[in-house]
Formats: structure tokens, sequence, C-alpha cells
């Protein structure tokens, strides 16, 4: 559906005030689609040209040659209970091999993170920075949704010093999409960034809208923030990185499938033209695409001393066209948690009445699904700093910024431990991502598992 209509407002507690659209969120031309309905049209398309597709199978490691390039990727066995042990129903895992492999696992790739560590790719690059977007596809009483407008907002319930705000898609068939995102270097580790989009669908201007419909489906995802100066080498021997894998979304305009698409057609190019890695890294750093970011490189860490200050240097960021000599520079988000005894803001939150009730009732609407008798995919690979370090200094932050309450402190005859429900993961990265130490990691579970986004 065409977007026809643009609104950027400002939120207090109670009150709302529309502000200029800055010229990135400015939507005129640009079309609302659900990316789940994209690619279940376009997979039709791409398999009648030749392609072959392997839904249902996931990646879990990079395949070596004997020179250390990559040389595919090997699939994960299915069929293998919690123990490790094989079921009746064992396949093993086959590999796939192909001269060059590109990876586009999306924000925080599982293979793509091993890359990037193994070949040291982003040795010259600022640390990579994310944020966590979450969404719901709302169905509402006929008459109140205007389909193809657009409004973002900023403020309440996020204090100035953390850096997010909303989106609200109004689409057909009286259904509007609500996200939220924030960014995950927020400081207070008793923070959640859940709570905040609930919170916002709770301002007098969203229960307005809101109030009466119901929620069809629901979803959340890391989002790639660090762009132009967090790029890492996006080429090694054997394999290359498109899309969010690389990092290549375009920030204060929340917008990615350019770009991601746009990296899939050059790498396209690279290999027809060269047949090898080696040089995409330059093809894609000369690129309209690196063009984009480049020009808006400084608006992200403009905000990491708060709301205003932020919307200034966008401000002069947008009317310099990113021209200023300088390139601020991105920091890693788990670094920056104050220890829990510092300092905590006053999130002036609100009793809130609308769905979903908790973090349980919304992975219901993910429609998630992973056989419980599997190996776990999330993997806390130091437990003891839970609870030696991680409780006293940052009071477990992982029950809190994960959207789908996977990890919970369970107290019993044992004595403390986090348990990680696995099963609930909506496969975001977040903890992957936010977890203060590092301890935590998010690698693939059996292929086919997962939430199941329906036209989010
Ligand atoms: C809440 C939210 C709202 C957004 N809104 C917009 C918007 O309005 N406009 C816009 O342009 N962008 C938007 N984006 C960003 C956009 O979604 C991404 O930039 C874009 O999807 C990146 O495309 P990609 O192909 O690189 O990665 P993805 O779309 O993430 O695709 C990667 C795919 O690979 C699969 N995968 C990952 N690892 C493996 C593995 N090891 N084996 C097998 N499969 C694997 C994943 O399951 C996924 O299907 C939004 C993001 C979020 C989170």
């Amino acid at each position: 559906m065409p977007a026809t209509s643009d609104d950027f407002v400002s939120l207090s507690k109670t009150g709302s005030r529309k502000l200029p659209t800055p010229p990135q969120q400015k939507n005129h031309g640009n079309f609302i689609v659900s990316l789940g309905a994209m690619c279940a049209w376009l997979a039709p398309k791409a398999e009648a040209l030749g392609v072959d597709l392997f839904p249902g199978f996931a990646a879990a490691d990079l395949s070596y040659d004997d020179d250390g390039a990559v040389q595919g990727v090997i699939i994960g066995d299915m069929g293998v209970d919690r123990e490790g042990k094989e079921k009746d129903n064992y396949v093993q895992g086959i590999e796939i091999r192909a001269p060059i492999t590109v990876l586009g696992e999306g924000a925080r790739g599982h293979l793509t993170k091993r890359a990037i560590k193994k070949y040291d790719l982003a040795a010259d690059a600022d640390p990579q920075t994310y944020g966590i977007g979450m969404k719901e596809l709302w169905k509402l009483p006929a008459g109140r949704v205007k389909p193809g407008h657009i409004q973002h907002t900023i403020g309440w319930p996020l204090p100035s010093e953390i850096y997010g705000g909303s989106f609200v898609y109004h689409m057909d068939k009286d259904r509007v999409a609500v996200g939220f995102v924030c960014a995950l270097d927020y400081k207070d580790p008793d923070f959640s960034p859940f709570e905040a989009f609930q919170q916002f669908k709770h301002h007098p201007m969203m229960r307005e809208l809101l109030e009466g419909g119901e929620i069809l489906s629901a979803g959340a995802r890391a989002i790639v923030e660090g762009g132009y100066q967090s790029l890492p080498k996006v080429e090694m021997p054997g394999a290359i990185l498109i899309g969010d894998s690389a990092g290549l979304l375009n920030v204060p305009k929340i917008k990615g499938t350019h770009q991601a698409m746009k990296s899939g057609m050059l790498a396209a190019e690279q290999i027809v033209e060269s047949k090898s890695s080696q040089g995409f890294d330059a093809r894609l750093r000369n690129s309209d695409i690196m063009a984009e970011l480049k020009k808006v490189r400084n608006i992200r860490p403009g905000f990491h001393k708060g709301l205003w200050r932020g919307i200034i240097t966008a401000g002069i960021e947008t009317a310099t066209a990113g021209k200023l000599p300088r390139t601020l520079s991105n920091h890693a988000d788990y670094q920056q948690y104050r220890k829990r005894n510092g300092h905590r803001f006053d999130y002036e939150f609100v009793d809130r009445d609308l769905p979903p009730r908790d973090r349980l009732a919304s992975v219901y609407f993910a429609s998630t699904e992973h056989d419980e008798n599997q190996p776990i995919h999330l993997k806390i690979v130091e437990p003891d700093v839970c609870f030696t370090r991680c409780e006293e200094e940052y009071g477990n932050p992982c029950t809190r910024f994960c959207p789908a309450s996977v990890y919970e402190k369970v107290e019993d005859e044992g004595g403390k431990r986090i348990q990680v429900n696995a099963a609930n993961c909506v496969h975001c990265k977040t903890c992957d991502i936010a977890d203060p130490y590092q301890v935590i990691e998010w690698v693939t579970p059996e292929g086919g598992s997962g939430p199941n986004y329906i036209n989010l």
C-alpha cells in the first residue's frame, strides 16, 4: 500500500506535540508492506529462476577448506535431544559448499559473529551497536485506521537518555502495525524495553487508537544501528557479508530492507564478475549504499548525550548532508550499564490494561515453536557469573531485556539459577548483544524452530 502521509510527534506523559517530520522519516514514494508476506511472494519467483531454497534448515556452522577459507555452511543436525543424544528421527546435517558464501543472516548473525571474530573483520571499525525493535499487528474497530498514514514518535515513555521511539503504520483491512525501537546502550540495568513499548501504547493518543482492538501477531528483533563507522570488513576468504549482517541499516530512517536488497545485488555482481570474495569490501565501500550511510553517520552517536542534543546534531548533519569533517564514535552497548546501586531513572510509568498482559502473553502472538526436547540454543557459557557478579552488580538484566521471558531467576533446593526457557525465544538476539558480561551465546536451534511472523 502506498504511504500517503507522515506525522512526527513528541510525547510527554499525557501530551503530544507535532514536530516537523525529519527528511529521513518522510515516506512519500514508499510502500507499506509486510516483509513476511513479501518474502513468501518472492520465494516461488526465485525458485522459478533456478534458485534452490532450503526453508526449515538452519546453517549451524561455517565449513572451511584446508587453507582456512570458508567453503560453505554446515546445516545443523535434526532430531537431537536435550542431552545431545540422537532421537529416532535423527538426520545428520549436510554440508552445503559454494565457491562464495554470502552471509545474510540479519542483525547479529550467528555465523557472521564467528566469521567476524575468526578473520578479525572488525579490527578497524567502531564497535557495532544495536537496538531492539518490537512490533505488534493490531486489528481495530472499523473506521479508525487511515490507510497509508505513518506516524513516528519520540519522547515518553523513554527518558531523554535512551535513544528510541515508535512507529505506527496504518494499513488496509482496519489494521495498524505498532512498533517501538529502543537502543540497547541504555545505562539502567533495571530498564525493560518491552515494558517501555507497552507503556507507549497507553499514552492517551495511542490508547484512543488501540482501545477495543485486538492483536493479530507480534514479534521482536534486533536492529543494527552502528552504520558507517561500525562497518566491519565485509569480505573474507571464500565469503562476504550483506544486509544487516554487515550492518547496513540506515538508522535515522529505521530502514534496512533497501540496503539489504542493494547489497545482495552488489554481491551478485561481484560473484558474476570476479568469482571471488576479494574486492567486495572495496565495491561496497564505493557504492551508494555506503554513501547513504556516510551522510547520516553522526546522527545515532549524536544521541549519546541525550535526546535534545541528539536532535540538534541530527539537524546539523541533515543540513550539511554529513559533509562536516568529523565522525562521532559508536560504543559497545553492553559496556554502557551503570552498576545497580547508581543512578536510576524515573520512568513515570502508568498502570496498563491493553493486551498483551505480559511478555508470555506476547510470545503467544509470535507463534514461536521449538521442540522442547532439543539442545538449548541459548547458552550461558559462564553460568557462575550470574550469581557471583551479575546479580549484585546489575541485578541480572537478562530477566528484563529479553522480550520473551526466556531468562527466569529460580531459587529451589539446588540454589539459585537462571532458568533458560528457550522454547519462548523469538530469535531477537537481544541477549547475545546486551548481556553485560557477554556470556550468553545465541546459536541456531533445530531448523524450522522459531517465531512464525504472520504479516509482520
Ligand atoms: C521492528 C522493526 C521494524 C523495522 N522497520 C523497517 C521498515 O519499516 N523499513 C525497512 O526498510 N526496514 C525496517 N526494519 C529493518 C529491516 O527489517 C532489516 O534491515 C532487513 O530485514 C534486513 O534484511 P536482511 O536480509 O539483511 O536480514 P533479515 O531480514 O533479518 O533476514 C535474515 C534471514 O536469515 C535467517 N537466518 C539467520 N541466521 C540463519 C542461519 N544461520 N541459518 C539459516 N537462516 C538464518 C533469518 O531467520 C532471517 O529470515 C525494521 C526492523 C525491525 C526490527
